[in-house]
C-alpha cells in the first residue's frame, strides 16, 4: 500500500485494494467506540445503524467499505448521489443528509432510501408529486445555531403534521447535527433534546453522532450515526 496515494485535487486516489485495509482498521476502531457506548448505556449494538458517510469519497473508497460489509452510505450532494446511486451495487442503503433544495426534491426523493433532512413544506409539495415513498426524518436545529438548518423545536409540531400528510414519506424520526466543541459532553444536553422531542411526538428513529461525539450520541440513544471522518480519513 502506497503512504503517499496520487491525489486529484486534493482528493487521495487509491484502488479498492487499498482502500481496504485502512478502512477496515478505522472500521475495527469506530465498531470499538460504538460498542464501547453502548455498553455504558445499557444498549444493544444492533440498535445502531453505523451510515459511512460517503459525501466527496470516490467509488474505490465505497466500494471497499462495501466488501467489508458496510450499506448504509450517506451523501449530501444531489448531483453526486445520483451519480452513486447509479454507479454502485444495489444493494446499498442511500441517505440523503444534505440540504434538499425544492427544485432538487422530487429527483432525492425517487433516489434514496432515506432523507434525513426535510425541514419546510415547500420540500414536501415537491415530493408529494412524485410516487415513490422513503423513509424520512424532519432536521431539528438543536444547536440554536442560526447559520445551522434544520427547523426549530418550535416550529417542529406544524411541519411534522404537513409530512404525516405527505403520503410518501413514511415517517420515521429526528435528525440533528450538535456544535462542534472540543469536548463532545458539553453537546449531551442537545442530543438530549432531540431525543425528548423525538419521544414528544412519537417517532424512534434518531440520527445523531458523527466522527467525534458518537459516543454521547449512542448514550442520549441515537439510532443513526452517521460517520465520514473517522471511516475513511479527512475530506
Ligand atoms: C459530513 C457529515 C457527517 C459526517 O461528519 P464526520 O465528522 O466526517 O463524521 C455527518 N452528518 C452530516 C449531516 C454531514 O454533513
Amino acid at each position: 500500500m502506497p503512504r503517499n496515494p496520487r491525489r486529484i485535487k486534493g482528493m487521495s486516489v487509491r484502488t479498492v485494494e487499498e482502500w481496504v485495509p485502512l478502512i477496515h482498521e478505522n472500521l475495527a476502531v469506530i465498531e470499538e467506540r460504538i460498542q464501547a457506548a453502548c455498553d455504558s448505556s445499557g444498549r444493544k449494538r444492533e440498535e445502531v445503524t453505523l451510515i459511512a458517510v460517503s459525501k466527496t469519497q470516490l467509488h474505490e473508497a465505497i466500494l471497499a467499505a462495501h466488501a467489508l460489509g458496510l450499506r448504509h452510505f450517506g451523501e449530501s450532494r444531489w448531483q453526486e448521489t445520483e451519480t452513486k446511486v447509479h454507479a454502485l451495487p444495489s444493494d446499498i442503503t442511500w441517505h440523503f443528509i444534505g440540504k434538499v433544495q425544492s427544485n432538487k426534491a422530487q429527483k432525492i426523493a425517487q433516489s434514496v432510501d432515506v432523507i434525513h433532512t426535510l425541514e419546510n413544506s415547500r420540500q414536501l409539495a415537491e415530493i408529494a408529486k412524485q410516487t415513490r415513498t422513503f423513509d424520512g426524518l424532519i432536521q431539528l436545529n438543536i444547536s440554536g445555531e442560526e447559520q445551522k438548518l434544520g427547523i426549530f423545536p418550535g416550529n417542529l409540531d406544524r411541519l411534522v403534521e404537513d409530512v404525516i400528510q405527505c403520503k410518501h414519506v413514511r415517517f420515521r424520526g429526528l435528525m440533528g447535527i450538535a456544535r462542534m466543541v472540543e469536548d463532545p459532553e458539553e453537546c449531551r444536553a442537545e442530543f438530549r433534546l432531540l431525543r425528548q422531542e423525538a419521544e414528544r411526538i412519537g417517532v424512534n428513529w434518531l440520527s445523531m453522532g458523527m466522527s467525534h461525539d458518537l459516543e454521547v450520541a449512542i448514550q442520549e440513544g441515537s439510532t443513526h450515526v452517521r460517520i465520514g471522518t473517522a471511516l475513511f480519513g479527512s475530506r
